[in-house]
């Protein structure tokens, strides 16, 4: 019955398309299609939907009517086929509305394709997903910045050995981790603060938790609050404080999913913003934000500076090191991008889960444990990898074309807006 209907429905639409006035209802019917083939994939996909908290009655809908994969599918090709027929409004936001809802279905197209076992490369899979294809990187281009790592670090042995060895004493101990990060959590809050007014009523709770392939999470709730989990399975180093909480929280996913919650959702009454497809373009900005939100709240000079004085001595660290660490950790950032040649490699065939893991050791610098860890995380999140580093300095790149002193109102403005990787551009 279902399908019968489509090629009338079809033509209707197609019949509507040729009017050149904007038609906000027609907006709102597109966006609750979208918002119930999301929730739809996510019955398929247990990673899928990262967050929902828009009406609870579609959610019970769609469970309450499983459609097939199949069926996701030719709901995405009409919903794709009617927004590429409605006429780009004049209006920016407008048109931000109708090209995010277009391109987020086209991602969720290209995934439940790979649900039905279409194969892509990573390449090709993360410019189907998220819009964007990570450069390529030489074995050599990595191992000159381990060189330059090497004359840094003290000690003999490998490099990685030398790097573990040196690292230790920056681990946060166990019994300090909630004050150091709750004092980290508070830096970032009063920072954001500064620049950006968020909505009463603001929060989230933060849970320890083990046995998970990731180190922190966001999850959204809604109501402008989230929970965020932190993965204690490995040793937490000093740094990590300000980069959980600036990236879980201030001014990364929490800010974002509150203003788009804010300024979309409620002044808007734009409900695709009440869903959130993990594996979408959307995840780009979300990432590539989070990441580069460290930078914007915390400069790499005064980061050290509030270090040094608010969480080295709450975790018993002696802070007269900070600044080589600092230094070090630079260059161990620097390596990040072995992470997506050891992903790409690895899910093209080229190279199997252990090779992956010793690439990661060996190029990336990652310890044994947590090389296995980023092989399981690549084996559930796949070319999502790339939002980090790449979504990173697209970002930067973005916001960092306008002067210093207007990079938080330009962070901000994406932050409140269904701006894709498209617009960094
Ligand atoms: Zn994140």
């Amino acid at each position: 019955m279902k399908r019968a209907l489509f090629p009338l429905l079809f033509i209707a639409t197609l019949a509507c398309s040729t009017a050149t006035t904007y038609d906000p209802h027609r907006m709102d019917a597109i966006s609750e299609r979208y918002v119930k083939l999301v929730l739809a994939l996510g019955e398929h996909d247990t990673d899928y939907v990262d967050a929902y908290y828009g009406p609870p009655e579609w959610r019970e809908a769609v469970k309450a009517n499983k459609q097939s994969l199949d069926e996701i599918r030719a709901g995405a090709v009409s919903t794709i086929a009617e927004l590429r027929a409605i006429p780009v409004p004049s209006d920016e936001m407008l048109a931000l509305r109708r090209r995010y809802l277009l391109r987020q279905t086209e991602a969720l197209l290209a995934r439940v394709d790979m649900l039905r076992g279409i194969k892509l490369t990573f390449d090709q899979e993360s410019k189907a997903l998220y819009d964007a294809v990570a450069p390529h990187h030489e074995e050599s281009y990595f191992l000159d910045l381990t060189q330059q790592l090497g004359r840094e670090l003290p000690g003999d042995g490998t490099l990685i050995d030398r790097l573990e060895a040196y690292r230790k004493g920056f681990v946060i101990p166990t019994d300090k981790l909630d004050a150091v990060f709750k004092a980290a959590i508070d830096g970032c809050r009063a920072r954001t603060l500064q620049h950006i007014q968020l909505p009463a009523g603001e929060t989230f709770t933060v849970e320890y938790v083990t046995k998970k392939s990731w180190s922190g999470y966001n999850w959204f709730k809604g109501n402008y609050t989230s929970l965020i989990q932190v993965n204690t399975d490995l040793p937490i180093f000093i740094d990590r404080a300000i980069d959980l909480a600036c990236h879980e929280g201030y001014p990364g996913h929490h800010v974002y999913n509150t203003l788009l919650e804010k300024n979309l959702v409620r002044d808007r009454g734009w409900k695709e913003l009440t869903v959130y497809p993990l594996f979408s373009p959307q995840s780009l900005i979300a990432e590539g934000s989070a990441n580069y939100g460290i930078d914007v709240a915390f400069p790499a000079e005064e980061r050290v500076a509030f270090e040094k004085a608010n969480l080295f001595p709450i975790a018993g660290i002696d802070a007269s090191e900070a600044d080589r660490y600092y230094r070090i950790q630079d260059l161990v950032g620097k390596l990040s991008y072995a992470g997506n040649e050891a992903a790409r490699r690895y899910l093209d065939g080229e190279i199997n889960a252990q090779q992956a893991g010793e690439w990661l050791t060996k190029y990336a610098l990652m310890s044994p444990p947590r090389a296995a860890q980023r092989v399981k995380f690549i084996d559930q999140y796949r070319s999502y990898v790339i939002n980090y580093n790449l979504g990173k300095d697209l970002v930067k790149a973005y916001v960092e074309r306008h002067d210093r002193e207007k990079r938080w109102q330009v962070f901000e403005q994406l932050l409140s807006t269904p701006r894709l990787p498209a617009d960094l551009k």
